[in-house]
């Protein structure tokens, strides 16, 4: 079967590589001239479900969960290495909010929180520990998987080309935000991040601070290089990152350890997370195009998950009510 894939996000390069491993023909369209330089291009690679898990729906850990095992078997590019939730002293009921709203965790000591990460030790007093939970680098994650594409026979990849009219066969659109022309209800949530370099101080893992207004996480990317993110705001304005957001994050950074106050800002830069109104993922049709889309904040921990129900809704009618509006046998004739 011929599949032609719209969008080289994370959505659209997981729906290929899933779809090509059924033995489709796929052909992936992307406008720009790489691919993975939409909103995924931006994001910290948090793959955190259970940390997820206090401000979603169970949705996101059952799929997450799965995807987990796609990052860490598939395309083995997650580092596993869990997940650090911490408070400044003057918040610590976020703590206990944070940890009666999830599972998969340890309430950890000082001398624990030193054990794993020694730079932090005699910072915190408490934190929270998800074991299971991973982390990857976004841009290497999706260069690793187009290289895959790239040495599968049965896919053609198109950079720099925009979509064009409709084909005989389905088509799977990944567009992200673009899709709003057809998904009306899709909207944008600006999230905002900066990348610092420092060899002051060395995390081996992602590291949440809690906070009433902002909780922020920092990613380690190896190479005294940490990702900061991410602010969430009701708006489609990608690109600046405002000076309120820039004092948050390094304030963050700051309150975490005093050492990212020497460091090196490397990057900043602004993306549009697109997002439903319920901030689920979803799966849709519209004739023979198939929409997956509304990754929200959670497109690395969920893509892959996505791709696998899209294949089988594709090729076998499977419904996944979950993500899914109607079942198949109430779909449209082509
Ligand atoms: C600051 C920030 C931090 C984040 N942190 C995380 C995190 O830690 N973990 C996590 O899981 N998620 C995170 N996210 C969310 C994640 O980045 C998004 O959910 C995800 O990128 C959405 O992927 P997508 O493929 O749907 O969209 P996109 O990445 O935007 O991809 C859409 C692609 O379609 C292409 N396109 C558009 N129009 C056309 C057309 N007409 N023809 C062909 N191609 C077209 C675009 O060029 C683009 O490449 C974060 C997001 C932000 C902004």
């Amino acid at each position: 079967m011929a599949i032609r894939i719209l969008g080289a996000g994370i959505a659209g390069l997981t729906a290929t590589f899933e779809f090509a491993r059924t033995g489709c023909d796929v052909e992936l369209v992307e406008c720009r001239e790489r691919p993975g330089l939409g909103c995924s291009f931006l994001a910290g690679g948090m793959l955190a479900p259970w940390c997820e898990a206090e401000s979603t729906e169970k949705l996101v850990l059952d799929l997450g969960l799965e995807s987990l095992q796609f990052w860490t078997e598939s395309v083995p590019v997650a580092t596993r290495q869990g997940t650090l939730v911490v408070a400044p002293a003057r918040d610590r009921a976020e703590l206990s909010r944070f940890a009666r709203r999830t599972s998969g965790h340890e309430h950890i000591d000082a001398g624990r929180i030193a054990a794993l990460e020694p730079d932090l030790a005699g910072r915190f007093e408490e934190a929270l520990f998800f074991p299971s939970e991973a982390h990857l680098d976004p841009r290497a994650a999706m260069a690793a998987l187009a290289a895959r594409l790239a040495s599968f026979a049965n896919v053609a990849l198109r950079y720099g080309v925009d979509a064009g009219p409709a084909s005989a066969g389905w088509t799977v659109d990944c567009r992200g935000l673009a899709a709003q022309d057809a998904l009306p209800d899709l909207r944008g949530v600006k999230g905002e991040m900066l990348v610092l370099s420092t060899h002051e101080i060395a995390l081996t893992r992602p590291v949440q601070l809690l906070h009433p207004r902002h909780p922020v996480y920092i990613v380690p990317r190896g190479d005294g290089r940490f990702m900061i993110g991410a602010t969430m705001i009701e708006n489609e304005e990608p690109g600046r990152i405002t000076a309120r957001a820039m004092l948050e994050l390094l304030g963050a950074a700051y309150c975490l350890h005093p050492a990212f106050a020497e460091a090196e800002i490397v990057e900043t830069g602004a993306g549009v997370r697109p997002a439903f109104p319920d901030n689920l993922p979803k799966i849709r049709r519209e004739g023979r195009t198939v929409y997956v889309n509304g990754l929200y904040r959670h497109g690395f921990l969920l893509a892959p998950a996505l791709a696998r129900r899209a294949v089988q809704y594709v090729l076998e009618d499977a419904y996944f009510p979950e993500v899914m509006d109607a079942h198949p046998r109430q779909r449209q004739s082509a």
